[in-house]
Parts: structure tokens; C-alpha cells; sequence
């Protein structure tokens, strides 16, 4: 079974306190497709100018990322530009340049209006809406967002969440939204906005699932060193949905597993530039940190 992503495809200008690198793929959908890939055949739903370098549809390629959902138009990329502070966690959006994402309508290929998993990665929540509403049936959707749609788009993103199997979102967002400190009161609301699951992201502390079978706590992988954590959140969503698709059983069997399998190719993610760590793991590296996160937490 293949997953659909629909999110931003980007072009990233990323600084950190030790190196800056302009212009790197990146984008809550190019994050999220790279991870899913590894474990089920992705399609991307997203628009790019005419300025977006080759070597990055060829990079979509090799991970056997179907395009046929891709828009190219004519003018720029959405450019992101951000910069981290030197806890590497705390982190200031310099620039945001729309470019073709300004005018984006998601279009869904016939062939893909009948996928079963749906990831509706961070993206305005209209946008979101317009997917879900040219998906025949759906056997599963997730969805993430981020704080600029919990300021300026509120009233669609409560109506999306009616629609959701499971939404992510960080713990900072989940009190904008719930206005709970708790993390565990915060579940709790959300799950009467509307989705069956929740996970709420905790960055280097792992995340918290809620659902029919109660919580799950889901350990980050214990990194040493951070390079870059963008999109580590969508490679966490991305990976997960990616397991899912292809995991034989419920969703509800597979739920936890596929959370391990997101967190480790998040770990991944921070440890190189944009997309640069990402593309290079291999199933080999991936099994072994799995390994090595049930070690940590067996008891
Ligand atoms: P994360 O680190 O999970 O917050 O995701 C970072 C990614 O979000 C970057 O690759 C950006 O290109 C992308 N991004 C930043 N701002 C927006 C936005 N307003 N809408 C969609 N994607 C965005």
C-alpha cells in the first residue's frame, strides 16, 4: 500500500550556530516522502517554480517517489529560511517567500484519489481540506501542523480534525491549542476535537501517543550530536506512516512499532544538513538503532 503526501515542497536556507547552508531540499512533504519511503511506495502532492534544481527531482526519484502529483509552474520555489539557537532547539524563522506556493491548488491525479493512507503533512489547513475532499475512501489519514495556522487559520484547522484518524503536533502547539499545560489533559481535549489518536512531539524527549489502547511513550533515539533537526517531526510522521502502510494487522497492532520505526529515522535527520543524513540510511542502519531503542526501554 503506498502513502499520499501532500505538504510543502521547499527550498531551505538553514543557519546553526556552527555552519550555514543555502538552499537545501527541504519541506514538510520532501521530509516526510524521503522517510515514508523506506518502508512503502510514496506519492508527493506539491508545487515547485521553475527554479527548482534537477538534482532534487532526482533525488525524489531514486527514493521511488511518485511525481505525477508534483506541480512545476513557472516563477520560485517556497523559499524557508531559519536559524537555530546554540541549544539547537530554540529556532527563528528568518525568511518565508511563498513564490508558487502562494497560488498552490493540489490537484489529485485520478490514480490517486483511491490511496488508503493519507499523510497531510504541515501545510494551511484549507489546502489539507481540498486533498481529503478528492479522496474516494480513505483507510487511514494523519495530519500535522504548525503555529501559524493555530494563529491564522484556527476555525479551518477545527474542522480538519473532525476528518483525522491521528494528529500530531508538538507539545507547544498542543497547549496553543488546548490551552492545557498538561501534556496528558492536552490528549484528552483533542481527542474530543475529533481524531481516534493523538501524539504529542516532545523533540529530544520522544513523543506521547493517546489512543484506544491507551498511552504509548515513545523514546527519542539517544543522539550525541545535532547537525540540523528541521523536519524531524515530518520525518517522525513520514517514517511512521510509511510502516503503516505496509505492516500486516490493524492499525491498532501496529500503532507503537511504527512510532519506534519514525523516531528512528528522525535521528537520522538531525544528524546531517536538510535531507542530506536522511537519503543516506540504509535498512540496515535503521534495524539496528529499533534494536537498540527496545534495549533502552525493556525492563
Ligand atoms: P519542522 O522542522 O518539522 O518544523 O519542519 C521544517 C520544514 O517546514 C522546513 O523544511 C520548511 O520548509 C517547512 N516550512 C516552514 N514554514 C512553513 C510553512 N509556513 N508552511 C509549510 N511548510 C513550512
Amino acid at each position: 500500500m503506498s502513502v499520499l503526501i501532500v505538504g510543502s515542497t521547499a527550498l531551505d536556507s538553514i543557519k546553526t550556530p556552527k555552519a550555514e547552508n543555502p538552499r537545501l531540499l527541504g519541506g514538510s512533504a520532501s521530509h516526510a516522502a524521503v522517510a515514508a519511503s523506506f518502508f512503502s511506495p510514496v506519492k508527493l502532492i506539491g508545487v515547485v517554480g521553475n527554479d527548482f534544481p534537477s538534482r532534487y527531482i532526482n533525488l525524489y526519484k531514486r527514493h521511488g517517489i511518485d511525481l505525477t502529483g508534483l506541480q512545476v509552474l513557472p516563477g520560485k520555489t517556497f523559499h524557508w529560511s531559519g536559524e537555530y539557537e546554540v541549544n539547537m532547539n530554540n529556532r527563528r524563522t528568518l525568511l518565508t517567500e511563498l513564490g508558487v506556493f502562494e497560488t498552490f491548488t493540489p490537484t489529485l491525479p485520478k490514480t490517486h484519489q483511491s490511496a488508503q493512507f493519507v499523510l497531510l503533512a504541515n501545510i494551511a489547513p484549507s489546502l489539507q481540506h481540498h486533498v481529503l475532499n478528492q479522496m474516494r475512501r480513505p483507510r487511514f489519514v494523519a495530519a500535522d501542523t504548525m503555529d501559524l495556522w493555530l494563529n491564522i487559520a484556527l476555525a479551518d484547522l477545527l474542522k480538519l480534525l473532525k476528518r483525522l484518524d491521528l494528529f500530531v503536533l508538538n507539545d507547544s502547539e498542543a497547549h496553543q491549542l488546548t490551552k492545557e499545560d498538561n501534556v496528558f489533559a492536552a490528549l484528552k481535549k483533542i481527542h474530543k476535537l475529533g481524531p481516534k489518536y493523538a501524539i504529542i512531539k516532545k523533540g529530544s524527549n520522544g513523543s506521547i501517543l493517546s489512543g484506544p489502547r491507551g498511552y504509548f511513550i515513545c523514546p527519542a533515539y539517544p543522539l550525541h550530536k545535532l547537525v540540523d533537526p528541521t523536519g524531524a517531526g515530518d520525518s517522525f510522521v513520514g517514517g511512521m506512516m510509511g510502516c503503516l502502510a505496509t505492516a500486516k494487522g490493524s492499525i491498532e497492532d501496529n500503532m507503537r512499532r511504527a512510532m519506534i520505526y519514525g523516531s528512528v529515522v528522525a535521528s537520522f535527520c538531525c544528524e546531517g544538513f536538510g535531507l542530506n543524513r536522511t537519503t543516506r540510511i540504509t535498512l540496515k542502519e535503521i534495524e539496528h538503532r529499533v534494536n537498540e531503542l527496545s534495549a533502552l526501554t525493556r525492563f
